[in-house]
């Protein structure tokens, strides 16, 4: 087992990376404790959820159904 504090080089990886596909428990956990114990990350996680609201209605925009 992992020990599950994360670096914010870390979370900010492990955040990318969720965006393709579904992180291991122990991640997500140590995600999540990251994002409650870190001033930074939670700021960082706003963005990346905005930035991949864009992206949705880009994607969207280039190839409607
Ligand atoms: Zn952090």
């Amino acid at each position: 087992m992992m020990p599950l504090n994360r670096t914010c080089k870390q979370a900010a990886a492990l955040m990318v990376a969720r965006e393709d596909l579904a992180l291991p428990l122990a991640d997500r956990l140590a995600l999540r404790l990251h994002l409650l114990i870190c001033k930074a990350c939670p700021r960082f996680e706003r963005q990346m959820l905005g930035m991949r609201n864009g992206l949705k209605q880009w994607r969207n925009y280039q190839a409607p159904d």
